[in-house]
């Protein structure tokens, strides 16, 4: 068996064998196969797609690639979350913590923000002290204690996903259903979790840009989930604007607390108490209607605010020690009108630039800094009220983010109705 082969069979749109696949990974893994060789493979996916499989068989292969967390010592439901990735997605914070409240046990690996999209890890980090990094024994003894416990994802967790992800970054193949599906997938399962519920962002802020491709890709991961005895949840909602007003990670925690402090945001409510019910009517067999009147109560008895300190000071940090810069600028808007769109994406991309995310892996990422918004779609400004304010830190790309900024935002005279949040369900 040969790689060019196999890359010429999937550049022809051909179906490629169990052996095929599992020589192409162990080849990424043992780096036999050359760098521009993996990325030639894995631009013909993109373009030619998979059967399911395929998908299957990546998906089992990355898995393969690593170790697998047995969580059968847990003494309850376990449930893991994850997001295809967003601008403000700070659902996890406020979901994580609502869930272990409600009963289920979460046993969360995260990873950090890729791209324009910001990740869990880096949020927690945000907070003093906070330890991402527990050995297997301890993370699991504190699911056990608490119910509750968001680690970083260990080094050998789908190793192979790692290594596509890093290339993927960089050669224009994110963007493809069977990868972003065994991406996810191989590392959801190798979490050992038996419930998963995925937060499948649609929009313009988001790797999904319709809402026919990420039905697509939800469905996908529910075979994929089924095929290893798993029950999955996806929860498809809108991206077209960020979540939440705070987009950067301390700031985005600040916003989580105050979620949890019943004054948070009515999307990113929104979108957890939808996550929660969902979790609830499936598990714990209730309708719809009475699992959004548990989760809410769980909010307002603070249950979850309880769990959420619980978590932070159990991995070693100080809830009233979150990095936000003192350094800030306000951007008042030039006109008046209705918000008619924002631009997520263009958004994600000027808090990186300010610092809040990386450009490389190795970036080190300044916690305190990003954006926040003061204006959602649907809102009237008038000229010269407070459209946002910057927080910042290194002042190299404060100019152009402080100058173009506003131009991310577009205007009508016309009242424009707020976007629908909760596009499907799919489970
Ligand atoms: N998130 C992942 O973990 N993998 C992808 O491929 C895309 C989003």
């Amino acid at each position: 068996m040969n790689i060019i082969d196999i890359i010429n069979k999937k550049r022809l749109g051909e179906v490629l064998t169990k052996e095929e696949i599992d020589f192409f990974i162990d080849g990424v893994m043992n780096s036999s196969i050359a760098d521009y060789q993996v990325s030639s493979l894995l631009m013909a996916i993109c373009l030619n797609g998979m059967i399911d499989e395929e998908i299957f068989n990546l998906t089992d292969a990355m898995i393969r690639s690593g170790d697998t967390i047995d969580l059968s010592s847990i003494d309850a439901i376990t449930i893991d979350k994850h997001s295809t990735g967003g601008v403000g997605d700070k659902v996890t914070l406020v979901l994580a913590p609502l869930l272990a409240s409600l009963g289920f046990c979460v046993a969360k690996m995260s990873g950090r923000g890729l791209g324009h999209t910001g990740g869990t890890i880096d949020k927690l980090e945000a907070i003093k002290g906070y330890n991402v990094e527990l050995s297997e024994e301890d993370f699991l003894k504190q699911v056990n204690d608490i119910h509750i416990a968001v680690i970083s994802q260990t080094g050998n967790l789908a190793p192979a996903d790692k290594k596509l992800y890093a290339l993927r970054d960089v050669t224009g193949t994110v963007e493809s259903i069977p990868l972003i599906a065994a991406s996810i997938m191989s590392k959801k399962i190798a979490s050992g979790s038996k419930y998963i519920i995925l937060d499948v962002k649609v929009g313009n802020g988001a790797l999904m840009k319709n809402i026919d491709d990420a039905k697509k890709l939800a469905e996908t991961m529910k075979a994929i989930g089924a095929h290893y005895g798993r029950t999955v949840i996806c929860v498809l909602t809108n991206m077209d604007e960020p979540l939440g007003y705070a987009i950067g990670n301390g700031l985005e925690v600040y916003e989580a607390l105050n979620s949890l402090n019943l004054k948070g945001p009515k999307d990113l409510n929104t979108i957890v108490l939808n996550m929660a019910a969902m979790a609830l009517k499936s598990f714990k067999d209730i309708s719809f209607e009475e699992a959004v009147l548990k989760a809410k109560e769980n909010l307002i008895n603070k249950q979850a605010l309880n769990k959420f300190q619980e978590l932070v000071s159990a991995q070693g940090g100080d809830i009233n020690n979150i990095c936000i810069s003192d350094k800030k600028i306000e951007i008042r808007s030039c006109e008046a009108g209705y918000i008619k769109s924002i631009n997520a994406l263009k958004l994600g991309e000027y808090a990186k630039l300010l610092g809040a995310g990386r450009t490389k892996k190795e970036d080190i990422i300044d916690y305190g800094v990003g954006i926040v918004l003061n204006k959602k779609v649907g809102d009237y400004i008038t000229n010269d009220e407070l459209l946002l304010t910057i927080y910042y830190n290194d002042e190299t790309n404060l100019e152009f983010v402080k100058n173009n900024i506003s131009n991310l935002f577009e205007l009508k005279k016309d009242k424009v109705e707020p976007e629908k949040l909760i596009l499907d369900i799919i489970y």
